[in-house]
């Protein structure tokens, strides 16, 4: 629907004889995805929401040829019923922070120039100029940037290591097959700001002495690989991709490989298989990919969301990404808030907003004013929050600290009427589906914790299921080969810790 909006938007422009005055620029995505389609009109800087076909005329007549605002299509901030002009006055966007979504919504990311305009390409320049190698990978590890991804290790630590690797090949990978239910962060950052990926993977390149980098993108995003391709051409074309890059004497070259969203896929071990050809399967570390990656060579394998940290990291330096977040998770996090919330899209915040802000303040509270009752961060890997730790100040430690984790950034919200063991089972059944079935703690487990949750869900449980269930869950999570099934059993394990009544209502019900 937008992209016939914008159509008829040029055609409008153009009867009315402002072609030349007034530009359109197809952007990225806003994050308020629950408001679009969006029109913004620069330099006015106002922000229609959910426009339709119809209201364009109006927007075009009104606004564009004569000036005035059209009051009805702004956003409405529930709470107060006032109307907002401008984005940045509503509680959606007031408490977030973007480092990693900056040019979303704002640049058209099919051409290079925007991108150069907001800075683009300057951190890649700089490095290139003023840096060795090893400042650059000490600048990356005294940020403090952690992965994005979910695992959240050292970024500058895994650039160091694999920098440390003798080789005469080492590769760099950006893994953008996101497999996580309800996680799309990484798909718009590619469609929004694809040169950002593109010149953080070459800075990585740099520092880490390799020449070659891999986007390893799941195929089902055929705008991001789209946008991908057109960038990749662009930065080609004027010399900040392929040989002598800005130049000196450093060359880098990228190329796509395309994956088809395995959850599996998002350990590093089982991409580098994939992207190799083979089957998406881990293997056992060590040893790590930064010593024995891709083809036997030194890897460093980061997700878009931690590339797109690196170019503001490059240009305003450690201290100032340490000055974000917490002391141990400095930056912010892009959350895909979603379920029984007001405003569903795409948030960034600062590492130690609490769950209550994100929840209440940016997501506007529980849809129809019903009452919350819990949150799963971390995707199906991840666990539930009750409303006891919503006012917990979120970064890594914290959340694995009261039974979750961050994971790649899903944010899944529930009120009074979901039933927990109905969740705990659709999470369930989504990692026994993606288990790559190598290790029988995970392929058999998984599926038999699967069958008991739905004897319980139907009715037919027994309190001796509910032993069954932990004693499973433990088992997998003890000896599962990777980080998938390691983490498979959470959900049931974190539902039975905080919602057992739920558990026992199911059983109950029978007899
Ligand atoms: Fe495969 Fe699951 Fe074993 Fe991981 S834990 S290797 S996904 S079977």
């Amino acid at each position: 629907q937008s992209l016939e909006m914008i159509e008829t938007l040029k055609t409008l422009i153009a009867d009315r004889g402002y072609e030349d005055e007034v530009g359109i620029v197809k952007t990225g995505c806003f994050g308020f995805c629950g408001q679009g389609p969006i029109v913004k009109i620069h330099p006015d800087n106002v922000f229609y929401v959910q426009v339709k076909p119809e209201n364009l005329v109006e927007i075009v007549d009104e606004h564009i040829v004569k000036g005035r605002i059209v009051n009805h299509l702004l956003y409405h901030e529930p709470t107060s019923l006032k109307q907002l002009k401008r984005h940045d006055e509503m509680h959606f966007y007031k408490k977030q922070y973007r480092i990693a979504l900056r040019h979303c919504g704002l640049i058209n990311p099919e051409d290079i120039f925007e991108y150069i305009a907001y800075g683009g390409y300057e951190a890649l320049g700089t490095v290139l100029t003023d840096c060795t190698p090893e400042q650059v990978v000490a600048n990356i590890k005294a940020s403090g940037l952690r992965g994005r991804g979910g695992g959240g290790f050292s970024t500058g630590l895994k650039w160091e290591l694999t920098a440390k690797s003798a080789s005469d090949q080492k590769y760099v990978i950006c893994n953008a097959d996101e497999g996580d239910p309800g996680a799309f962060m990484d798909r718009s950052i590619l469609e929004g700001d694809p040169h950002t990926i593109i010149e953080a993977m070459t800075i990585a390149g740099y520092a880490i002495g390799a020449s070659t980098g891999i986007i390893y993108i799941r195929a089902e995003y055929p705008l991001a690989i789209h946008r991908l391709k057109v960038a990749i051409e662009q930065a080609e074309a004027n010399g900040l991709l392929g040989d002598h890059i800005f130049g000196s004497d450093f060359c880098f070259k990228l190329q796509i490989k395309y994956g088809a969203g395995a959850f599996v896929c998002g350990e590093e071990t089982a991409l580098i298989h994939s992207v190799e050809g083979a089957r998406g399967e881990p293997t056992k570390k060590p040893p790590y990919p930064a010593v024995e990656g891709y083809h036997g060579k030194p890897t460093c394998v980061n997700n878009v969301e931690t590339f797109a940290n690196i170019p503001p990291i490059v240009l305003k330096g450690a201290d100032w990404f340490k000055s974000i977040g917490t002391p141990t998770s400095p930056g912010t996090k892009v959350f895909a808030l979603a379920g029984k919330v007001n405003n569903v899209g795409l948030v960034e915040v600062p590492m130690g907003t609490t769950l209550r802000e994100i929840i209440y303040d940016i997501g506007g509270g529980i849809v129809g004013g019903k009452a919350f009752k819990a949150v799963q961060t971390g995707g199906p890997s991840g666990g539930v929050i009750t409303k006891t730790d919503l006012d917990t100040p979120i970064d890594y430690e914290s959340l694995k600290a009261i039974g979750s984790m961050m994971g790649s950034g899903g944010m899944i919200v529930m009120d009074e009427d979901d039933c927990m063991v109905n969740i705990a089972k659709f999470y369930l059944e989504f990692t026994q589906d993606e288990s790559c079935g190598k290790c029988t703690p995970c392929r058999i487990g998984t599926k038999r914790m699967y069958e008991i949750l739905t004897k319980i869900t139907e009715g037919e449980g027994t309190r001796e299921d509910i032993r069954k269930l932990k004693t499973l869950g433990q088992m997998i999570k003890d000896s599962a080969l990777c980080g998938l099934g390691q983490t498979a059993p959470n959900p049931v394990l974190s539902t039975l810790h905080y919602f057992a009544d739920e558990y026992d209502a199911h059983i109950d019900a029978k007899h």
